[in-house]
């Protein structure tokens, strides 16, 4: 099973586009075999997405907070989104790393508590264009990884990986097959075969299947995409497993 992670950022403005891009992408769903498909929309539609998805696809949120209530405004816990029936929680994702500072430190913190509530984190890694012209691509990767998983038995929890380069997201330049299955490999090589290691940076409906057949990523996080219901449903039956002919 290979895993489809649509991530919305903060995208759409409206419940109306909410509403119409969910029903675009149920109905792509509906025929693929082999994949779970996981929507992150921003936080107020949630309880939309859940409402129209019925159990077709499952429901992720895009961060969450270390605790699980008090006088934290405008923060939500790991627990009260595990409460409005959200599986996943994208964590770490560079965009929070970028614009709201935060470090692997508090990422950990994210991680811990998303486990404590019963959700599967998403933990975001990757190097940015400066580390990368700097020498260093897997450098940052692994303190992204040893700091973020920090005392978590990658071996009994439920905790999946994203090699995000921060180069790539969102600028229509993936990385190429080669490079990421180098990096896919080097994260296995630290947590083992059994964490699930996703690809993200510019996946569009084309270049999809690569990274999960030639890079052997257990799927893909996809941003502009997702918003995109008729691509994403391209690339959805491009990576479903192809029904088998009848002899
Ligand atoms: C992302 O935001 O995680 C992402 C991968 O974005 P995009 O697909 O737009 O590059």
């Amino acid at each position: 099973m290979i895993y489809v992670v649509a991530n919305w950022k903060c995208n759409p403005t409206n419940t109306k586009e909410a509403k119409k891009i969910t029903a675009g992408i149920l109905a792509a769903v509906k025929s693929a075999r082999g994949t779970e498909t996981v929507i992150c929309p921003p936080f107020c539609y949630l309880d939309e997405v859940l409402e129209a998805a019925k159990k077709t696809v499952k429901l992720g949120a895009q961060d969450c907070f270390w605790e699980e209530s008090g006088a934290y405004t405008g923060e939500l816990s790991a627990w009260q989104l595990k409460d409005v029936k959200c599986q996943y929680v994208i964590i770490g994702h560079s965009e929070r790393r970028k614009y709201f500072g935060e470090t692997n430190e508090q990422t950990n913190k994210k991680i811990k508590a998303a486990v404590s509530a019963g959700l599967t984190p998403i933990l975001c890694v990757g190097e940015t264009r400066e580390e990368r012209v700097g020498g260093s691509i897997t450098q940052p990767i692994e303190a992204q990884i040893k700091e973020g998983l920090a005392g978590i038995d990658v071996f009994q929890t439920a905790v999946i990986v994203a090699y995000e380069p921060v180069w790539a997201i969102g600028t229509g330049q993936a990385c190429s097959v080669e490079e990421a299955n180098y990096v896919r490999q080097f994260v296995n090589n630290i947590l083992g075969d059994k964490v699930a290691v996703l690809y993200g940076g510019s996946v569009n409906a084309d270049n999809a299947v690569s990274y999960l057949k030639d890079a052997k990523f257990n799927g893909l996080l996809v941003g502009g995409v997702s918003l995109k219901p008729d691509e994403f449903s391209k690339l959805l039956t491009n990576v479903s497993e192809k029904p088998k002919n009848k002899v």
